[in-house]
């Protein structure tokens, strides 16, 4: 199965099955939730 994408709009991380932070890849994603961000701010390798 391919990994989710995490759920914020601005972020190109892929996110585990059952990751600590749900649809998201981390606390930054899960509190930015829906609203666009112009850069994301989670600071994970590979997102920009
Ligand atoms: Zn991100
Ligand atoms: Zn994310
Ligand atoms: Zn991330």
């Amino acid at each position: 199965m391919a990994p989710q994408k995490c759920a914020h709009p601005g972020c190109s991380c892929s996110v585990p099955d059952k990751g600590p932070f749900g649809k998201y890849c981390s606390e930054h994603c899960k509190d930015a939730g829906e609203m666009t961000e112009l850069r994301c701010g989670c600071h994970h390798a590979g997102c920009a």
